[in-house]
Order: structure tokens, then sequence, then C-alpha cells
């Protein structure tokens, strides 16, 4: 069954074989979809030669992109953090507050009385908001539970949620989100049962594809972070890093040097650090939302990390505590205004080079034939539009996998 989206205004995208934040911009084209994949992009007069039997879709006059990809969330979560939210207006810094009791750790103990029938119905609701903003494949890490068995609860919400939502989740195992507090004066005890324990059941039960840890200053070091990727990669988790966020620590060189498929934050990189990431073909994953929510004066040094010659992807950062939006678009217009990035790049920052910081880029990410069809329709004159009008929502259609999955009346 082939189908025809038509009467678009044309197509952007990013491309396989095209430089780094290098756009395709084609004016009057239709896209063909047979079953989950694009089949063919071509002017809509040949495609209804084509394909004669084909259903018709119609476009409204809309450009066609590819579904955003959000390489870095996590949205398992019990409560929301409104109330830390206030003290930081008031004037308390975000590490003021994770010292008394707040941040992760808050999120902690109440994520440990949560049932698993109540933290799947609230995870299904948050991640369906992605897609309402175009995002059609999300990463999202556990990490919220710090115990065997919440950490397992975060996972399996994941998996249940995935099979109810219309949206790829790629898992990742986040149990080095933080020392939970009844390892507060034993933290290599907790080292140990994640390496242990955590890795193993993880890996066993098959819910995890990646292994990130938080490796910063009072939360990681780069000996711990290393010690647990490696063991995650001896069970076949490709790592993942938190890297160089708050403080310079190393993180970028430790994410080359255990070959990770992507550091994530970057604001206190160091030059070798971009050097060695581009050695190895680690992907650097820039959160800007999470700057902007927080209130700080830096930003990642996206346009050095460019010069460099590394494909920057973009990431919402979805969370309870710094960032908390589902919304690509937004984050677009932060990496545009505070890491001046061009509108170019960062749409290829939100699709392409976002798939390729999940291993995605051979089936997602691009407008290309033979890619899945997770296609998504904007109400927008040009491709600068779309940083330009901000914190607004500008789509339309959403497809994802060839099936339209959301669509807003009018
Ligand atoms: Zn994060």
């Amino acid at each position: 069954m082939i189908k025809i989206i038509d009467n678009l205004q044309g197509i952007i995208t990013p491309r396989l074989d095209s430089a780094n934040g290098d756009l395709l911009i084609q004016d009057s084209v239709a896209i063909a979809i047979e079953n989950e994949n694009i089949k063919k992009i071509g002017l809509a007069e040949d495609l209804h030669k084509e394909f004669p039997n084909a259903k018709m879709i119609d476009g409204k006059g809309c450009w066609a992109v590819p579904g955003f990809v959000d390489p870095h969330t996590h949205p398992v979560f019990y409560k929301t953090r409104e109330d830390e939210f206030e003290m930081r207006i008031l004037g308390k810094s975000y590490e003021e507050i994770a010292a008394a009791g707040g941040g992760i750790r808050n999120s902690v103990r109440v994520f440990r009385e949560v049932s698993f029938d109540t933290l799947a119905e609230l995870t299904y609701h948050r991640i369906l908001k992605f897609l309402e903003y175009g995002t059609t494949t999300i990463e999202a890490k556990s990490g919220y539970g710090l115990s065997v068995e919440d950490e397992i609860k975060s996972l399996r919400v994941l998996k249940k949620v995935s099979a109810l939502l219309p949206i790829t989740i790629v898992p990742t195992f986040l149990g080095a989100h933080e020392v939970p507090d009844e390892y507060q004066n034993k933290r290599d005890k907790y080292v140990e049962l994640i390496i242990k324990e955590m890795i193993p059941k993880v890996a066993e039960d098959n819910l995890a594809e990646f292994c990130d840890v938080f490796c910063e200053k009072n939360v990681f070091t780069v000996e711990e972070s290393e010690r647990i990727l490696t063991a995650a990669k001896d069970y076949g988790m490709r790592p993942k890093l938190h890297a160089d966020e708050l403080h310079y620590t190393g993180g970028a060189e430790l994410a080359a040097k255990v070959q990770a498929i992507s550091a994530d934050h970057l604001l206190m990189i160091s030059d070798e650090g971009i050097a060695a990431m581009k050695s190895q073909g680690v992907i650097p994953v820039l959160l800007p939302g999470t700057a902007f929510y927080l209130g700080k004066q830096s930003y990642a040094p996206a346009r050095k990390i460019i010069e460099a010659g590394l494909p920057v992807a973009l990431a919402t950062d979805f969370n309870p505590g710094s960032s908390v939006t589902q919304n690509m678009q937004i984050i677009l217009t932060i990496a545009a205004i505070h890491m001046k990035m061009t509108p170019k790049e960062v749409i290829a920052g939100a699709t392409l080079n976002s798939a390729r910081a999940i291993a995605r880029e051979k089936t997602i990410g691009s407008l290309e034939a033979g890619k899945k069809a997770d296609i998504i329709l904007l109400d927008i004159p040009n491709y600068k539009y779309l940083p330009y009008h901000y914190a607004i929502n500008h789509v339309k259609m959403v497809f994802r996998h060839g099936q339209l999955v959301h669509q807003v009346m009018q």
C-alpha cells in the first residue's frame, strides 16, 4: 500500500551524504510512503504517474521535515518540582537546593514510593507531549530509582509506554545519576552495586541499549565513571556520558577513551576534549534549554565544536529539575540565540545529528528513500522561520513509521 503526501510547500532535510549542518531544501515535491518507509521523494506529477493507485494525503501547503529526534531525556519521575523552581527564583542556586535535600535526591525519595501503574500513567502522558511537538524518537533514561528494584521499575515503565505510544523510545540505564542518601558515606559500595547487580540485571532483561553516568564534581568521578561504563560495555550497553557540565572534569576525554556514542552538556569542555571526541567520533549533544532554565550566563561552545568538524546534536534534557520542556522547537531558538548556531545547524542538530547520538542515523533523522517515514508537517513559510517564531507549536501533522499519529484540526 502506497501513500503520497502531496500539496506540500516542499521538504527541508539534512542528508547522510552532505556536510554537517547543510540542508537540502526542495520546493514542490511530494513523498511516497510504502508501509513504514519512505519509498520515493519527487515531483508530485511523477509520483502520481508512477503510483496511480496510491492513497493521497493533503499536506496543506506545509513544509515536510524529519520528525525531531530528542537524544537526551529523563521522563520517568513521579512528582514535579515547582516548589524548587520558586526557591531558585527567590535566589537559591541549583547546587544549594540539592545540598538541602532537593534536586535529584528529592525525586529519588518520592520515586521509591510510587506504584508501577501510577508511574506508567504519568510517564505515558508526558511522553505523548513530545509527539504533539513533533518529536518522533526520544532517548529516555532511568535514574530516579537508584536501587536495583527501582531502576528496573523505571526501565520497565519505559518498555510498557513504548508499546502503547506511537513514538520510538530508546532506553538508557542511568543508575549512576546520583549517589542515593543511604550510600552517602559508602559511595564505593554504590558503584559496586551498579557494576555487580544493576548492570547484569538490566542486560539480562534486555532493558537498555545505552548506559550513562553523571560525571561531575560531587557526583561521580572520572575514575568511577570509567569503571561503570567499562562494565556496561562488557554487557553490551554502549556508553554515554553527562560530561563537563558544571565543572571541567575531563569527561569529554573519558567519553573518547571508552568510545562513548555521545558526550552530553559540555559547557566546560577543553580543547583537548574536543580533539579527543573528534578522533573517536563521539557525538556532542548540547542541551541549551538547561543553561537557559537554570538562568546561567554561559552556554556550551557550540561554534568551537562545529568548527572542529563535529556534528552537534541538540536535546531538551526534559527532566523535573533543570529543564522542564518536551518542546524541541524552543530548544532550536535557544541554541540559535545563545550558542550562535545557524537555522540550518539547529535543524540538522535536532534531526540527523541527534539520530547519530543514538546510533539511528541510518534509519531516521533525514527524509531519504529507504528511511523510516517519520515526518512532520510544519506550518512555516521557510526554514529560517522555525527558530525565529518561538515558543509556539508549528506542527500540523506527525507521521511515525508511515502512519498519521497526530494532527492539529483547524
Ligand atoms: Zn541529563
